[in-house]
């Protein structure tokens, strides 16, 4: 699919101009630590996919298409499972770099079921990972090759790294975000990305001071009324 063609296909959303429900589960611009203790940004503009179909028709690169990112599993919240559903745009630059991989490995690279974009309301969405910004990748299988020995992970795992130094591999080992024993994991750190057609002058707004769902906006509606009763 050319460049027009998947602007056309995928819209571009400021995640602050979603519902409330959905602002509250991609929690756009919010901070989150990493298991080291360092903050980091979430994202806040991300692809709108109106439905599986666009999802299936989508190709971000020559052998990646947007589906493959998006597959996701029962942890995923039942919200964002449900289309139009919401990827960060920085999942673009995630693609280009799999296809170089893809290249380098020489052989097509699978991405496991929810190995792409999994959001911070993930049931195993603790620290941040950047799974959470688009920009990894959990891989099960390249060419005809199950990664689950020492032996392929580290094979895979220094061709990724040779590809650029901007791609990152968890080391072959057993302790679940700091290793891999069954999958190799790529990925390109804490990339935000700002496509083209957003306007930067709008500020972020305030979420302190903004309710997150109906219901609470409701409920200090009814707290004032109580106040100024008993007042009276
Ligand atoms: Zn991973």
């Amino acid at each position: 699919m050319s460049r027009e063609e998947s602007e056309q296909g995928l819209k571009v959303v400021d995640a602050f101009d979603l519902d409330d429900e959905l602002r509250s589960l991609l929690k756009p611009g919010e901070m989150l630590r990493d298991e080291q203790g360092r903050r980091h940004r979430l994202p806040r503009y991300f692809y709108e996919i109106a439905s599986h179909e666009i999802a299936l028709a989508t190709s971000l690169t020559a052998h990646f298409g947007l589906n493959e990112f998006i597959l996701g599993d029962l942890k995923e919240a039942a919200r964002l499972q449900q289309y139009p559903r919401y990827i960060p745009c920085a999942v673009r630059m995630l693609a280009f770099y799999l296809e170089q991989f893809r290249a380098a490995a020489g052989a097509s690279v699978h991405i496991a079921v929810n190995g792409g974009y999994r959001s911070p309301s993930h049931k195993l969405s603790q620290n941040a990972s950047s799974h959470m910004w688009g920009t990894a990748a959990d891989i099960y299988r390249i060419g005809s090759t199950i990664l689950r020995t020492k032996e392929a992970i580290e094979k895979y795992n220094e061709i990724a790294e040779d590809v650029s130094d901007e791609i990152h591999v968890l080391p072959y080992g057993p302790i679940t975000d700091k290793n891999a024993d069954d999958h190799v994991h790529l990925d390109l750190g804490y990339i935000t990305l700002i496509p083209r057609e957003i306007s930067e002058d709008r500020m972020e707004q305030p979420q302190e001071s903004r309710p997150r769902f109906a219901f609470e906006e409701r409920r200090r509606k009814e707290r004032r009324a109580a106040a100024v009763e008993n007042e009276g």
